[in-house]
């Protein structure tokens, strides 16, 4: 079911071998809540607890082939959720930071990791607006949910050279694309529209 979910994905424009071998090793059924595990290689978002969604695999494979990642490459996550996308990203041989801000989620799938035998570099319940300074500079920043703005905290995190792909906007959010060419100056690419659950901010 896994390679054929993959062939999906080839047929949708996904080229990276690299996340394709992930999308073809990962069990995302394992990833989903009971009940939904018999849809789990349908290219499609399901609910989660805590009112969030697990991506959708086209989006995932999507987001992490923007990534470029290579092995040892230190990425940061912003919205661990069911754990899926932090799962193809260790796949892919990356050292994995993460961060979650709903209790309830953080702390399921930080359970389920180490169960499973997952092995992010650290799973943070906090707010991933401000990043994680302490583990700065990253060679890529991935945000799994809707941003209504691109967070400067993420920007700044990110090593000459490195990306942040980020989903910008309220009802529908373009996918965005910014590679750090220097200290000041950033590149933008914008890259379509998709639908995410939003990126929500601790005020406090
Ligand atoms: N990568 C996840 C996607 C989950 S949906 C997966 O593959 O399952 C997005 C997640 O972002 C939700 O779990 C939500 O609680 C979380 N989130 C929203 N705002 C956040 C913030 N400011 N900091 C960290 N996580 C956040």
């Amino acid at each position: 079911m896994r390679n054929k979910l993959a062939e999906v994905l080839i047929a949708k424009g996904i080229v990276d071998t690299h996340v394709l071998d992930a999308i073809r090793k990962v069990p995302r059924h394992l990833f989903m809540d009971s009940g939904f595990e018999g849809h789990a290689y349908q290219d499609k978002a399901f609910p989660i607890a805590a009112d969030q969604t697990i991506s959708q695999p086209y989006t995932v494979a999507f987001q992490s082939e923007l990534l470029k990642v290579e092995p040892g490459h230190k990425v940061l996550e912003i919205g661990t959720g069911s754990g899926y996308q932090t799962a193809i990203l260790l796949q892919l041989k990356a050292k994995v930071f993460t961060i979650e801000r709903q209790l309830e989620l953080f702390k399921k799938t930080n359970l389920f990791f180490k169960k499973m035998g997952y092995r992010p570099k650290k799973v943070i319940f906090g707010d991933g607006y401000k990043g994680l300074p302490e583990e700065a500079p990253f060679n890529s920043i991935i945000v799994t949910a809707g941003a209504p703005e691109v967070p400067k905290a993420l920007l700044s995190q990110l090593k000459v050279g490195g990306r942040l792909v980020i989903p910008v906007g309220v009802e529908e959010q373009i996918m965005t694309l910014f590679v750090r060419k220097s200290e000041k100056e950033f590149e933008k690419t914008e890259l379509g529209a998709f639908r995410f659950v939003p990126l929500l901010e601790d005020k406090n």
